[in-house]
């Protein structure tokens, strides 16, 4: 078997259009990469996108998110549907296709065709992974899978930032989450549109459900009410249901026209985020760079220049042109360039998924 394979910017494109598994995985680590060909790739597929149903997945570590999402592929396939899953670790320098944990549990569904799972780690790009989830999420949308799960680690903060790509947006909880609740209730963390209390055979669980539901009545905003679900994920207890749920969901979306507007409004949210976020490495790096900006900043504590004379010189710097992830030789516009499938990520001892 080999596996040195050169790809086009036109064969990854027609590539992940079938739903070649080799063109989806290349097409994610070159997106990982911050590689202009990925970007040209997501450029001739973003009119493909917009049908697949995007979910979000998302709660503290340890609540059995990747449990209950292999659940889910497994009623998801049972019903003849296709499924992708992004699974977001920003706390994980590892990624393509690093089974991390106990994630092992999507293992069943690793062979089956209808199914592609990826893990997305920092891989020493932090600021990148934001960019890198929704180019995967759009190259799975674009696959064809109908459902796409983003799976993300967290307790709810930041990692909501990631759930801007997502039409259904899951909150998983356990017996215990108090925290989670607490976040809820502060407004730190927003109302999801379904909320999973797993480990249903844990004790305290239904008390754990009584003082979600209790966070939720608080909401009085018209329309749609987060459903509250008991479920065991191992057992695939209320799994079914919960499927159903999230169907539902975004039903309920269709139905109302709301589809099309929060979309936009996501979409837009997600741009001005992924654009800030640049800006601020863009800076970061130049004030790496830069001794003179450093002694910009040095003027500042001396009080020989003042703070907003020190803004005005370092917004200068942000609003420069140029593009992330291009200080590399050679655009991609044809797709002339090759590349080679074969080459290992930075750190590469992880295991890969893809056969
Ligand atoms: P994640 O970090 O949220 O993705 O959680 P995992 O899916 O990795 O699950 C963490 C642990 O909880 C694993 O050992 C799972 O087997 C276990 N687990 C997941 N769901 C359930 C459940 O419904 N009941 C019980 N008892 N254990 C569960």
């Amino acid at each position: 078997m080999t596996r040195r394979q050169h790809w086009t910017q036109e064969a990854l494109v027609e590539g992940v259009r079938a739903g070649d598994r080799r063109a989806l995985a290349r097409a994610i680590t070159l997106a990982e990469d911050s590689d202009p060909l990925a970007h040209g790739v997501l450029r001739a597929l973003y009119p493909d996108t917009g049908r697949a149903h995007s979910v979000g997945v998302t709660g503290p570590p340890g609540v059995g998110k990747s449990t209950l999402v292999g659940a889910l592929l497994a009623e998801i396939r049972g019903a003849g549907r296709t499924a992708g899953v992004i699974s977001v670790d920003p706390s994980s320098p590892f990624s393509g296709g690093a089974l991390l944990g106990d994630r092992i549990r999507l293992a069943d569904h690793f062979l089956d065709p209808g199914v592609f799972i990826r893990s997305l780690g920092t891989r020493g790009h932090p600021g990148g992974l934001a960019e890198a989830t929704l180019q995967a999420v759009l190259l799975l949308d674009a696959s064809g899978k109908d459902v796409v799960f983003v799976e993300t680690v967290g307790a709810g903060q930041g990692d909501v930032r990631i759930m801007g790509v997502a039409d259904t947006v899951v909150l998983v909880l356990m017996p215990g989450s108090g925290d989670s609740i607490q976040a809820l209730k502060a407004g730190i963390m927003e109302i999801p549109d379904l909320i999973v209390v797993n480990k249903m055979d844990h004790p305290g669980a239904r008390t754990t459900v009584g003082e979600v539901r209790s966070v939720v009545s608080l909401d009085r905003r018209p329309g749609w009410r987060p459903p509250i679900l008991l479920t065991d994920a191992v057992r695939g207890e209320n799994v079914a249901e919960l499927l159903s749920e999230i169907d539902r969901h975004r039903a309920h979306l269709e139905a109302d026209g709301v589809l099309a507007e929060r979309r936009g409004r996501r979409l837009a949210e997600e741009v001005v985020a992924l654009a800030t976020s640049r800006a601020r490495r863009r800076l970061e790096r130049a004030i790496a760079a830069d001794t003179a900006l450093r002694e910009l900043l040095d003027a500042v504590a001396r009080r020989e220049v003042d703070p907003l004379s020190a803004v005005s010189e370092l917004e200068a710097v942000t609003l420069g042109s140029g593009t992330e992830g291009v200080a590399r030789p050679a655009d991609t516009g044809g797709g002339a360039r090759a590349v080679d499938a074969d080459t290992p990520p930075s750190g590469g001892a992880a295991p890969q998924h893809e056969p």
